[in-house]
This record gives structure tokens, C-alpha cells and sequence, in this order.
């Protein structure tokens, strides 16, 4: 019997080779995504065969969508061997915030608040699986650490002390630290949860269950779709400048192998870790374990923040 593994957003870049990479290795990838027909014209494209993957619905930008996802999931009957939090939006050019259909501002529910509310109902599907090693995997991003040049451009990430979470995050909030919107800001402080939830979790489920947390910045994959909210000037200069300038380009095939690798293999059976392959790439390069940004690595904002999100999900 095959392992499953649960990839969110792999009907494009990161998560759809991702899922392929998987495959490869011998997984059943249950495809979590908002728009099967593409998600499903994505894997035949690049050549998930058949049998190896399974199409299911989940718009995370919807708590009660994140639900049904979960029931879908248990009605099928599968077990689950590894989770894959890897759907985002980047809207850098918004004026005014979205909104779930809670109320929430959109781009921190879909980044963060889903994958929240999926990580703890998954919890029991994951420990339910006699499988000797188990692992949750969140994207992780370097825009999310100011320590390192890719995070140096503003807007920093800041989410202060939750303020606009403790307020409720509805209207007239729209950040998490309840100040003016800013979208960029919105992205980076959820990639800032995203790793306060891993580490959060590896805190409280490691030594308990022996479930491997682990977050990863696969390097910059500055031509998959995420940028296609931004000028389309930027959308040609961004990969090219990361190719010939930085050097911090990865294709979208090598990220989705990085996340696969951090997923399945032997390697990477370390929990609270953060993974890079630094910034600049150099040619067979390795991963190592990285230092993450000091909000992210700062334990009471982790507990902060993940009492309040139990809150905002319904889950306290
Ligand atoms: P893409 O835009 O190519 O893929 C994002 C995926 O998320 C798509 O499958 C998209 O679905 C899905 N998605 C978006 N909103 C929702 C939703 N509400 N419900 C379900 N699925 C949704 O981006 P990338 O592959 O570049 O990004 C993947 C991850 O990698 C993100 O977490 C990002 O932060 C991270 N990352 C990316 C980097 C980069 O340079 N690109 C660098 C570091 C990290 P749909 O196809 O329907 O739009």
C-alpha cells in the first residue's frame, strides 16, 4: 500500500511538481485544490500518471470549505502519511483587502488561517496512520526574514502583538497587527505564521506523536504563476534578475523535488526545522537547517499566535 501525502495548491508551480516528485517516489498524492479542472489538465500536462494522484476540493480562503476538504478526505478512506501546506495568493497590487467569506482579510486566510484550521483536524488523520514516520511540510519563504537580503525590501513583515487578530480580524481590520493594509505586508506576515505554526507545532506535538514538523524556502521561483497579480513588467524582469543577478533562480521542477525531498526522504527526518538551500544557488548545492527571522523564532509569539487563530478558525 502506497503513502499519502496531501499537497494544498498543486495545480501549479511549487506544489504541482511537488506532487509529480512525489509520485515519483512512490506516493499517492491527494491533489487539494480549488479548481479540479485545472488541477487535473496541470497533472496530465506534466505527466502524474493516473493512478498515482486523487483530485479533491478545497478552497482555503474558506474555513467551512476547509471542512468539508477534511471530510471528503475521511470519507475516502485513505490513510495519511504526510501533509503538504503549499497554496498562497500574492496580491501585491491590491487597493482594498478581499475578505473570506467570515469576514477575514483574504490573503492571511488563505496562507495562513486555512492551513491552521487544516494542520489541527489533520492532526487526528496523522495519528490514526500506523506509519512509523509521519510529516507535516509548510512553504516557507525568505521574504519572511529581514535578516537576509531577500527580506530586507519593505515592507518588513511585523505582525506587533496580534493586535488586529485579537480584535477579530473582520472589518475595519485588515492586518494582523491591526494597522493600515498593505498587501506585500499581508503575504510576509502570513509566511511569518506559516513558520510560527510549524515551529508551534513541533512544540507541542513532536515528543507526543513523533510527527516531523518542517518548513522550507525551496529558493526563488520567480516564474511560476504567484507573481501573475503584478505589473506585467515585472512578471519578465523578476526571473531574470534572479537568474543573471542574484543567482538565487530555482526551476519550478528543482523546488518541487526540494519540497519532495523535505516530504519522503530519510534525510530530512528532523522536526522544527527550517530548510534552505541559501539564497545564491550554487551548483549541487546542499540544504541546510536554517536560522529563521527573529519574530519567527520568538516562542511566546508563537503561542499568541496560535491561541488567537485557534479563536479566528473556531477551534477555541
Ligand atoms: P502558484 O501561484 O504557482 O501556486 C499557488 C497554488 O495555490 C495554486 O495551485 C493555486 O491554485 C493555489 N491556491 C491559491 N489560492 C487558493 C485557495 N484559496 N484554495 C486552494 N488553493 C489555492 O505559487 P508558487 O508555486 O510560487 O507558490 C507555492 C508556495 O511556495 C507558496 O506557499 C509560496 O509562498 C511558496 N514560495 C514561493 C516562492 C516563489 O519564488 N515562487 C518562493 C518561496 C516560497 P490556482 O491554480 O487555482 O490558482
Amino acid at each position: 500500500q502506497k503513502s499519502t501525502v496531501v499537497v494544498t495548491g498543486a495545480s501549479s508551480g511549487v506544489g504541482l511538481y511537488a506532487a509529480k516528485a512525489l509520485a515519483a517516489r512512490g506516493w499517492h498524492v491527494v491533489m487539494a485544490c480549488r479548481d479540479l479542472k485545472k488541477a487535473e489538465d496541470a497533472a496530465q500536462t506534466v505527466g502524474i500518471p493516473k493512478d498515482s494522484y486523487t483530485l479533491m476540493h478545497i478552497d482555503l480562503g474558506s474555513l467551512d470549505s476547509v471542512r468539508s476538504f477534511v471530510d471528503t478526505f475521511r470519507a475516502s478512506g485513505k490513510t495519511l502519511e504526510a501533509l503538504v501546506c503549499n497554496a498562497a495568493i500574492y496580491k501585491p497590487l491590491l487597493k482594498q483587502p478581499e475578505r473570506s467569506p467570515e469576514g477575514y482579510e483574504l490573503t492571511m486566510t488563505t496562507n495562513h488561517l486555512g492551513h491552521f484550521l487544516l494542520c489541527n483536524l489533520m492532526m487526528d488523520d496523522l495519528k490514526r496512520s500506523p506509519a512509523p514516520e509521519k510529516r507535516v511540510v509548510i512553504l516557507g519563504t525568505v521574504t519572511h526574514n529581514p535578516d537576509e537580503l531577500g527580506g530586507k525590501i519593505p515592507p518588513r513583515p511585523d505582525l506587533g502583538n496580534l493586535e488586529g487578530f485579537a480584535a477579530g480580524f473582520k472589518d475595519p481590520v485588515t492586518m494582523a497587527d491591526g494597522k493600515k493594509f498593505e498587501p506585500v505586508k499581508a503575504y510576509k506576515d502570513s509566511k511569518v505564521c506559516n513558520v510560527l505554526t510549524m515551529r508551534e507545532m513541533h512544540r507541542r506535538y513532536h515528543d507526543s506523536t513523533g510527527i516531523v514538523f518542517s518548513s522550507l524556502y525551496p529558493g526563488c521561483v520567480a516564474d511560476t504563476p504567484l507573481f501573475r497579480n503584478h505589473y506585467p513588467l515585472f512578471q519578465k524582469l523578476f526571473p531574470l534578475f534572479q537568474k543573471h543577478i542574484t543567482g538565487g533562480y530555482v526551476s519550478q521542477e528543482l523546488a518541487g523535488e526540494r519540497v519532495a525531498a523535505v516530504v519522503a526522504d530519510p534525510a530530512y527526518n528532523q522536526s522544527g526545522v527550517y530548510w534552505s538551500w541559501g539564497n545564491r544557488q550554487k551548483k549541487d548545492g546542499k540544504s541546510f537547517a536554517q536560522r529563521v527571522s527573529p519574530q519567527a523564532r520568538d516562542d511566546e509569539k508563537a503561542g499568541r499566535m496560535w491561541e488567537l487563530s485557534e479563536k479566528l478558525v473556531g477551534l477555541a
